[in-house]
């Protein structure tokens, strides 16, 4: 348990904020839950978290969190966003005005008409002994007329060959672009995925394998496949060359993930781009083995290259253990760096992107509000000002 030192001394009168790990709830991870109270209520709250088998986080003082951060309601103050930025600088920038992104290239190939790529490279990224099969697949775009550009953060679509069950022709299925805009070969033409096989199994027990990815999967150098796109404008990178970026992936949400540090780090795509990255970049990356990280080698050599502008976290779920003893979730970890976490958050130059499977949003929502908590913020009333200030960025599926 955490107890801040600050804690001697109190009042009575003194709100702290504690937070506590509850018992575990069906197969969730772990529970978090938060309490304001005052100093003499502190005996009645532990008898009560002890009896219902909840383990206290961490004790902190509302009064040694962050400044200014009231609105009001006492038991849980909430920062303004632009009231946070530490006043050396320039609160203009708190609350950014909706970025145009005007130029961003969208839909220049729709279903009806789309581009017919021809797969250049289909290869694994996952190690002996991962669960599952995931592939980087590289599309040429040389041919197009117009062109199919596009920028980090973006999507494309897939029309995968064949009918449905109706005999109808296939949907087409949405996947974020693993590339810079310049493409692995820096050459503008191309573009890359990053593509898992659905895999499950049905009522019945039978194991099916998803349309779309099984048809990416499996396909073969120099196959055309029907390119749509690009969408999306939730996921892109800030201009600015100061801004600090931190990202949440689990699985395939590497893949923007991998065209931000790219274009951050890589010399040949700094070289092509011209974006002089000074902020501080920080990826936290779950996966269930070691034999499952994307990219891993890429992102050590950038983080041993740039010690002082990338940190790499990852969250290995059925290899490391949490400090209760359960499987390490990228939930975990941010509970872990919580404080450095809303330290950077303070920065109005902090923008925090959010990918994967759709899952992970409930654990990250509950690590946050306990994380936010610790430092006396309300969560639930932060995020939609971050939100707005396009400085919380979610894409999960
Ligand atoms: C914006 C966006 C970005 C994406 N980026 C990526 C990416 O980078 N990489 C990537 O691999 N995918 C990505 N996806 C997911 C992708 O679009 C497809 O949904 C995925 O590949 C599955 O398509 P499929 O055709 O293989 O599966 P389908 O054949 O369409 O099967 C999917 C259907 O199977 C059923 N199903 C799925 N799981 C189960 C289960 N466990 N139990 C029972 N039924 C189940 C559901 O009905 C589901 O709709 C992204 C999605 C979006 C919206």
């Amino acid at each position: 348990m955490r107890v801040s030192l600050a804690a001697a001394g109190q009042s009575d009168s003194c709100l702290f904020t504690v937070v506590a790990s509850g018992p575990q709830a069906g197969s969730r991870p772990s529970v978090f839950q938060t309490h304001t109270v005052a100093m003499n209520q502190f005996s009645a709250l532990f008898k009560q978290l002890g009896a219902s088998g909840a383990k206290i986080v961490s004790v902190t003082p509302v009064s040694e969190q962050i400044p200014a951060a009231t609105n009001g309601n006492e038991s849980h103050p909430v920062p303004d966003v632009a009231k946070v930025a530490p006043t050396k600088k320039k609160v203009t920038s708190t609350a950014p005005k909706a970025k145009p992104h005007g130029d961003v290239p969208v839909n220049t190939y729709k279903p009806k008409n789309p581009y017919l790529g021809k797969v250049k490279d289909n290869y694994s990224l996952v190690k002996d002994g991962a669960i599952g099969r995931v592939q980087h697949i590289t599309f040429d775009l040389s041919e197009a007329d117009p062109k199919l550009q596009y920028v980090e953060g973006q999507s494309i679509g897939i029309i995968p060959e064949g009918t449905d069950a109706k005999g109808k022709p296939h949907k087409m299925r949405l996947y974020s672009i693993a590339s810079t805009r310049h493409g692995d070969n820096y050459e503008d033409d191309t573009v890359s995925l990053c593509v898992r096989q659905l895999e499950y199994k049905n009522d019945e027990g039978e194991q099916i394998f998803g349309v779309c990815s099984t048809y990416l999967c499996d396909i073969e150098p120099g196959s055309s496949v029907k390119i749509t796109g690009p969408v999306g404008k939730e996921m892109l990178l800030p201009d600015d060359e100061e801004a600090n970026i931190i990202m949440l992936a689990t699985g395939t949400g590497i893949a923007p993930m991998r065209t931000y540090i790219r274009r951050m780090f890589e010399s040949r795509e700094r070289k092509a781009n011209g974006w002089n990255f000074k902020g501080k970049a920080w990826l936290f990356m779950g996966a269930p083995k070691t034999a499952n990280l994307l990219y891993d080698e890429d992102f050590l050599h950038y983080e041993k290259e740039f010690p002082d502008n990338f940190r790499y976290t990852k969250a290995i779920s059925r290899e490391q253990q949490n400090s209760k003893g359960g499987r390490m979730y990228i939930q975990d970890r941010v509970l872990e760096h919580a404080d450095e976490i809303f330290t950077m958050i303070e920065d109005p130059k902090t923008h925090i992107y959010l990918c994967g499977l759709r899952g992970m949003e409930p654990g990250i929502d509950e690590a946050m509000t306990a994380a936010a908590a610790a430092k006396g913020i309300d969560w639930s009333e932060l995020r939609p000002k971050l939100k707005k200030a396009h400085r919380w960025n979610v894409e999960t599926y």
